[in-house]
């Protein structure tokens, strides 16, 4: 099999027109970035809201190895097969960050035959979104810093400014810096901690917004830091939200692009999960159960961080609850998670795999508690055995869930016909609720998630973190849903702690009140929200010939 980009840059794609066509979308409602992308014009997405709704199904997956399980692109096979066996489908995804495509994890456009094209765009700057998100966030840090050197007229204490300057690139000699050095002219002495852009809040105001009023509201909204009085400062006290707003202008409308089996494919925003929330805009999958009978959307790293935040987080701003989830397993995490060491996982070991069941079983069981049918996809990988996906298989059904290989990758929608076709016909079964409701006490919601879905014994708070919950008391700022930041490999905030650990404590360092996007962040244990390059980054490997040949963007 050739590389992604190899199989990516041999296909034929069809004009972005004729993909909107198949939407019922005319030329008037796209606006064409070259041929093969588009974004959604406001006009079209008002003129679609009144359709009928389509099934939304959620993706999502296992505590992954390093190397990503495949949920995108199982995900985007699977909308190929619900193609194929002629339903209208479409994918609503999240953008890639550069920060993980020069650094290790590689792209976020799907691999092998089931990829979004053109995916050397997608996977580089796109329509230009993410960039523009990193303007408005450094805009505004610029407004507050200049703010600080004109008077301040506002108070502002410079040691409790929460606003982060971020770039999308993973740079960890960014994470604690001085600003301001260079006397009277160059500004206010403080220190800054960038982020990087996927993790800022300004990701998650677009990805939650409704619409553009509602993303100014939002930006209105946002917290930048306390006065000398300890009162809070938000961004309308700078009146810095048309500004913000307008440099958003475009980054607001979905991106449509296609699958390799011209599928239409919205690609927009794309929070980090263990860091932010973690699911691409509530606007693009909007727009695509309007456009679709079936749309697909994936939630980042395994179900206890992605999935949570869809159904806790996310869902209820949807225009419609989700009807089933797709949980995707390979072998490999499967064997991982049973004690093997990630060299040997290639290797057949039916007790491994056994034991790393207990992972399997527990996401199968959290989705289950939150009401959604679940259906378990297989990520067939080369060195997968037949003894290996039969145990597999009769682990699940003692659930009595289903498990379906998957080959996509390896045969594009021929891989995922049974699949798809299980979800058609899976009965209407699904009776979505949430984990907590948003009235109850903070240290009683993150109890809930540790305990029901990370299988935690207890939660134990810094004193930081219970001098922060007494303050977002005090201010009135509970009523919110959580977004707890974690490790992405464990269901604790050890990511050493594989499987499905139960005595274990979470250990939650800080709670910050994120009143853009309106949650709380509960960062536990390491986590940290501007990630470093490994010591062999990707980005080594890449290059462009002087016939346009790009390789080593996998
Ligand atoms: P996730 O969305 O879970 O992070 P991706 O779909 O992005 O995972 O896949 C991670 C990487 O693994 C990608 O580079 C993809 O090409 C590769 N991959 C996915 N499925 C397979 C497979 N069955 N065999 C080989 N490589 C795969």
């Amino acid at each position: 099999m050739g590389t992604d980009i190899a199989i990516a840059q041999s296909n034929k794609m069809l004009p972005i027109t004729q993909i909107g066509q198949k939407l019922g979308l005319s030329a008037d409602d796209l606006e064409l970035y070259g041929n093969y992308k588009a974004k959604l014009s406001t006009n079209a997405l008002a003129k679609n809201a009144s359709k009928p709704l389509g099934k939304l199904v959620l993706i999502t997956a296992m505590n992954p190895t390093p190397a990503g399980e495949g949920k995108s692109t199982i995900m985007i096979g699977l909308a190929d097969a619900l193609q194929k066996i002629g339903q209208k489908s479409m994918v609503a995804m999240r953008e890639p960050s550069l920060g993980p495509v020069m650094g290790i994890k590689g792209g976020a456009a799907g691999g092998g035959y089931a990829q979004v094209v053109p995916m050397e765009d997608i996977n580089l700057h796109f329509t230009g979104d993410m960039h523009a998100l990193t303007a408005a966030i450094n805009t505004l840090a610029a407004l507050i810093d200049s703010h600080l050197q004109h008077g301040n007229q506002l108070q502002i204490d410079p040691r409790t400014i929460t606003w982060q300057r971020a770039l999308d690139v993973n740079d960890r000699a960014l994470r604690n810096t001085v600003i301001g050095m260079g006397g009277a002219t160059s500004g206010v002495v403080r220190e800054e901690h960038f982020q990087i852009t996927v993790a800022s809040e300004m990701m998650a105001v677009l990805c939650l917004a409704k619409d553009r009023s509602d993303l100014k509201q939002r930006i209105s909204n946002v917290l930048i830091g306390y006065t000398f009085n300890k009162q809070p400062v938000f961004v309308r006290d700078l009146r810095a939200q048309g500004a913000l707003t307008l440099l958003l202008k475009d980054a607001i409308k979905p991106n449509l692009v296609q699958t390799l089996e011209h599928t239409p494919v919205l690609i927009h925003g794309g929070p980090f999960a263990n860091i932010a929330h973690g699911c691409n805009s509530i606007i693009a999958t909007d727009a695509a159960l309007h456009l679709s009978d079936y749309v697909l959307t994936e939630a980042g790293f395994g179900a206890d961080l992605g999935a949570e935040k869809f159904l806790d987080i996310v869902t209820p701003k949807l225009a419609k609850k989700p009807d089933a989830s797709v949980l995707v397993a390979t072998i490999r995490s499967l064997k991982y998670n049973g004690g093997q060491t990630l060299d040997h996982t290639q290797e057949e070991d039916l007790t491994a795999l056994r034991a790393g069941f207990a992972n399997l079983q527990r996401h199968i069981l959290n989705l289950q508690k939150f009401g959604l049918p679940v259906l378990v996809a297989i990520n067939q990988f080369a060195g997968d055995t037949p003894a290996e996906i039969d145990l597999l298989q009769k682990l699940c059904s003692q659930l009595d869930v289903k498990a379906y290989p998957v080959t996509v990758y390896q045969d594009g929608s021929l891989g995922a016909t049974e699949l798809a076709q299980a979800l058609v016909d899976l009965p209407d079964t699904a009776q979505y609720h949430r984990m907590y409701s948003d009235q109850e006490d903070i240290s009683t919601k993150i109890n809930k998630v540790a305990r029901e879905i990370y299988g935690a014994k207890s939660v134990a708070f810094s004193k930081k973190a219970l001098r922060q919950i007494k303050q977002i008391e005090q201010q009135q700022w509970s009523d919110l849903p959580i977004c707890i930041a974690k490790t992405q490999y464990s269901f604790s905030d050890d990511p050493k702690l594989l499987g499905a650990p139960t005595d274990f404590v979470l250990n939650v360092q800080e709670v910050n009140a994120n009143l853009g996007a309106g949650f709380l962040v509960i960062l536990t244990n390491n986590v940290l929200t501007m990630p470093g390059l490994p010591s062999q980054p990707a980005a080594l490997k890449m290059d462009i010939a002087a016939d346009d040949t790009i390789t080593g963007l996998f």
